[in-house]
């Protein structure tokens, strides 16, 4: 098979403060380019995925893996999924500390192939016998959120006054040369957080799904609601049914909103390469290097 490759990404969905709408922007493309290569040079959906969250993670502007927004006892707890449209596997992790790119690690719970998905301290020692270095869990922590946090603790009502303040999630879906999907989401989750809430994101079918059979998608937004209608399987199931990923995605976020009040967004990929890109909230960020190369990214959906 030699299909066009395509990948396309997002640095979550909130009221993005205008300040931040460049490096989020820039973010977003940076990734999709990065993955766009291994794409190109004839890699794997599923690296490809990996490859651009990975570098999400390690862009500070974004609340996934370095940057992560705090819980309310001032702590970094990061949840992340990826999963194979090919064979459907999956690997997921959530409310880890001390795992630079949780990604990564859900990857690797993936092929170890033992489970699909491990939490907190067992998680963590998975991923140290297997190998992986452990950082400590204030390398992730970056001022911008301890002033934040602060200010949350502080009750001076930050958050409430801006929407989803602050989730830059951050997700990635694409489609390699051999047809193959795959769907990756990473996150710090909500600032203020119970310690130990998990959100939509590392939640198959939720957070991400990927079907070969019918599409690719990552979902960013308020998890709480997000998860009650399984949003990334619902919009995946849509696209098998006929409906384009934009059509899909948008109908999805309408669903979202009359059945739990919720807004988010959605990134869905099928398997032609088509792909949609939607959002109820103010922004989104997200890039696509589409079938032609040409790279373009945005703040707003359209
Ligand atoms: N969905 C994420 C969560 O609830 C947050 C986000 O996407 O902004 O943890």
């Amino acid at each position: 098979m030699n299909q066009t490759p395509v990948i396309v990404v997002h640095g979550g969905a909130w009221k993005i403060p205008e300040e931040e709408h460049e490096p989020h922007m820039e973010g977003c493309r940076q990734a999709a380019i990065a993955g766009w290569e291994v794409l190109r040079s004839g890699g794997s959906a599923l690296d490809a995925v990996e490859t651009a969250v990975c570098l999400l993670e390690d862009d500070p502007t974004f609340d996934a893996g370095r940057g992560s927004c705090l819980n309310a006892v001032g702590e970094v707890e990061m949840d992340a999924i990826i999963m194979d449209g090919r064979t459907l596997r999956l690997g997921a992790v959530a409310a880890i500390r001390r795992v630079r790119h949780p990604v990564s690690l859900a990857r690797l719970v993936m092929e170890v192939g033992l489970h699909n998905f491990l939490v907190g301290p067992g998680a963590e020692e998975f991923a140290r016998q297997h190998g992986m270095a452990l950082v400590s869990p204030e390398e992730l922590v970056v001022e911008r959120e301890r002033v934040r946090w602060e200010a949350w603790r502080a009750g001076e009502g930050l958050y409430a006054a801006e929407l989803f303040r602050p989730a830059g999630t951050v997700g990635a879906v694409a489609l390699d040369r051999e047809g193959n999907l795959a769907a990756a989401t990473s996150t710090g989750g909500k600032p203020g957080k119970w310690p130990g809430r998990v959100g939509d994101s590392p939640l198959v079918g939720c957070g991400a799904y990927a079907d070969n059979r019918s599409a690719a998608a990552s979902a960013t937004g308020d998890g709480e609601a997000l998860m009650r209608i399984l949003a990334t399987g619902a919009v995946c199931a849509r696209v098998a049914e006929g409906r384009s990923p934009q059509e899909a995605a948008e109908g999805i976020l309408a669903l979202l909103a009359e059945r739990t009040g919720g807004c988010g967004g959605l990134i869905v990929l099928d398997p032609r390469g088509r792909y949609g890109i939607a959002h109820t909230t103010p922004h989104m960020a997200w890039a696509v290097v589409a079938a032609d190369g040409h790279v373009r990214a945005g703040i707003r959906a359209g």
